[in-house]
């Protein structure tokens, strides 16, 4: 039992006070000891049983999903996204890693001259995913696109100005590929 990874869930019976001493998530009831939640079994060198918490597993995207993520880099044809979390499940944290990316035919109806013009270093975008195996995502649709971004020249969030982004403070203007809802947080 000590060497594979067993589950319990709660009321099942781990072993007696004699085996084990009673560690996290377990109860003893007349020199029995059961588990109080689901989890994993994991039994110390000094015989001290635990039921530890299963986490729960980051959802992975799926096609069709729409993703909240933030612009890591830009490259030539593609700008890479790092997903934070997966709309309608937005409590659930991805795994750390999780990059997609969106390719420049990608971006928006219509022709894209250069990606700099449509995504900003750490923009954060809302994106859909139609290739969930090589998370592929895209921004083609009106409320998909940059939804926060912040002036590269002074750091303050850029406000709307009619189809563009303006900073109210150096008063610079930039270009996005800009969701319908930008500026409303994560909708
Ligand atoms: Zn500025």
């Amino acid at each position: 039992m000590e060497k594979d990874k067993r589950f319990a869930v709660p009321g099942d019976f781990l072993g007696t006070s004699e085996e084990f001493t009673q560690g996290k998530g377990v109860y003893i009831e007349e020199g029995n000891l059961y588990a109080t939640q689901i989890g994993e079994i994991s039994i110390s060198d000094k015989r001290v049983i635990n039921v530890l918490p299963a986490v729960e597993t980051p959802p992975i995207p799926e096609e069709g999903d729409v993703v909240i993520g933030r612009i890591e880099d830009i490259r030539d044809t593609v700008a890479v996204v790092s997903i934070a979390c997966v709309k309608g499940k937005e409590k659930r944290e991805i795994a750390a890693s999780t990059q997609g990316v969106i390719h420049i035919s990608n971006v928006k109806k219509g022709y894209v001259n250069e990606l700099q013009q449509e995504f900003g270093y750490l923009d954060v975008i809302k994106a859909k995913v139609i290739d969930a195996k090589a998370l592929r995502l895209s921004t083609e649709e009106r409320d998909l696109g940059v939804i926060k971004a912040i002036c590269m020249k002074c750091k303050c969030n850029l406000k709307m100005k009619g189809t563009a982004l303006a900073c109210e403070r150096c008063k610079r203007v930039e270009v996005r590929k800009i969701s319908e809802d930008y500026g409303k947080g994560v909708v």
